[in-house]
């Protein structure tokens, strides 16, 4: 994959309309952004870009609009935070391809910065069909030289500005993207041993690919979150009134023996804590929490998180590692009766001297809710869908529309 240094030395960077395919989609309280870390994972490679004298375009989707535009989705807000991040004036533009984009490209100064409107207010952004896509794309096209892809959140997608617009361009990765890449090789293809996966949340089905291609991979596998009844039901515990999906109990099945086969460790919590009735997630009212042995759960229990000798037992789990992904909360974290399973396994992180990974939008969200600092952990990806399909062997359009 070339680089953006690459693309310097070619001369397809100073003076020259650079495209810049972000993930900025942010979370927004009407016009407010709730959480900006998207926007600042994109700075370094738009000032890199800007510093060498690059006319640099950003384009990013926000939301799931349907093909035309719809005012709540605007990046307008975007354009604004990113403006006071870079400390320059991002030019916006009111549309994506039309008379503005046109207008304020061709406003830019080298080492000057625009916005463009969200992307997916164009029916072409998404469409299924190639030619209503690559249609879009060669509009996109026509509004710069050079692309540069670092929308990591975005590379699972086969959209016209993330697959098919590099096609169409002298095109490289942007640091966020190298960074994500690279991160995800010591997961996989170049992973220093032993390597422990952290799997919960809460569907067992959800996360059958990373399993599947994980259990090749991993030497220790511990399971938590709702997804870890149907494992302890496959080994024969009654799990009460937990998340339980029965149709996925032959899949857990053969997981289970294919590991053994390998020598895989499956570690599973020794207790849970539950409630007879599921906390209110709004109000946080305190609920009644009450711990059983997983060979103990009572008929009426909804199991919430892992118990204190699960805990203590995934904290030694960990501790000799040398690489340590985890992707999904242990519990409920989002009440504080159900948190300390999550909290002690991102404690367990931090403390590791491994190379340790968060991947998983609910599980990156659950370490800044817990209050612990990010910079802790080894890396936190920003993409949770594009990294779980990458660990799942899949090859995502995005980077492979980077390579050639
Ligand atoms: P990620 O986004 O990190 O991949 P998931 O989306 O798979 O994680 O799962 C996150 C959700 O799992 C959280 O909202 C959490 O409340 C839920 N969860 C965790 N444990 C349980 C449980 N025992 N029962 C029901 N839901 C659970
Ligand atoms: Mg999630």
């Amino acid at each position: 994959m070339k680089t953006i240094d690459d693309l310097i030395a070619q001369g397809q960077v100073a003076g020259k309309r650079v495209f810049v395919r972000a993930d900025l989609n942010v979370p927004l309280a009407g016009a407010a952004i709730t959480d900006d870390g998207r926007i600042r994972a994109a700075v370094p490679t738009i000032t890199r870009l800007a510093e060498a004298g690059a006319k640099v375009i950003v384009a990013s989707h926000l939301g799931r609009p349907k093909g035309e535009p719809d005012p709540q989705f605007s990046l307008a807000p975007v354009a604004a935070r990113l403006g006071e991040l870079l400390g320059k004036d991002v030019t916006f533009a009111a549309d994506t391809v039309g008379d503005s984009a046109r207008a304020t490209v061709a406003g830019l100064a080298d080492g000057q910065v625009a916005l463009l409107e969200n992307l997916r207010f164009n029916a072409g952004e998404t469409a299924k069909d190639d030619a209503e896509r690559g249609a879009f794309a060669d509009e996109l096209a026509a509004l710069a030289d050079t692309y540069v892809g670092d929308g990591f959140g975005a590379v699972h997608r086969k959209h016209a500005s993330v697959y098919d617009l590099p096609a169409r361009l002298p095109h490289a990765a942007g640091g966020l993207i190298a960074t994500e890449v690279g991160v995800l090789r010591k997961l996989t293809e170049d992973v220093t041993r032993p390597y422990a996966v952290v799997l919960g949340g809460s569907k067992v089905s959800d996360k059958l690919g990373v399993i599947d291609h994980l259990l090749e991979k991993a030497d220790r596998i511990l399971v938590g979150g709702g997804m870890v009844f149907t494992f302890l039901k496959a080994q024969g515990h009654e799990v009460g009134k937990s998340l339980l999906q029965e149709d996925q109990l032959p899949v857990v099945r053969e997981y289970l023996a294919r590991a053994e086969a390998r020598g895989v460790e499956f570690v599973l919590p020794v207790d849970v804590v539950g409630a007879t009735e599921f906390p209110d997630l709004k109000t946080q009212a305190p609920s009644s929490p009450v711990t059983a042995a997983v060979d103990a759960i009572p008929a009426d229990l909804i199991g919430l998180d892992i118990g204190p000798e699960s805990r203590k037992l995934f904290a030694a789990k960990l501790a000799d590692a040398a690489t340590v992904f985890w992707n999904g909360p242990m519990g409920v974290f989002e009440h504080p009766d159900y948190a300390d399973g999550t909290r002690a396994v991102a404690q367990a992180l931090i403390d590791s001297p491994a190379f340790t990974v968060v991947g998983g939008g609910d599980s990156a969200a659950a370490v800044r809710i817990l209050g612990f600092d990010e910079n802790a952990f080894g890396h936190i990806s920003t993409g949770g869908g594009a990294s779980l399909e990458y660990l799942e062997g899949k090859t995502l359009p995005g980077l492979a529309a980077l390579e050639g």
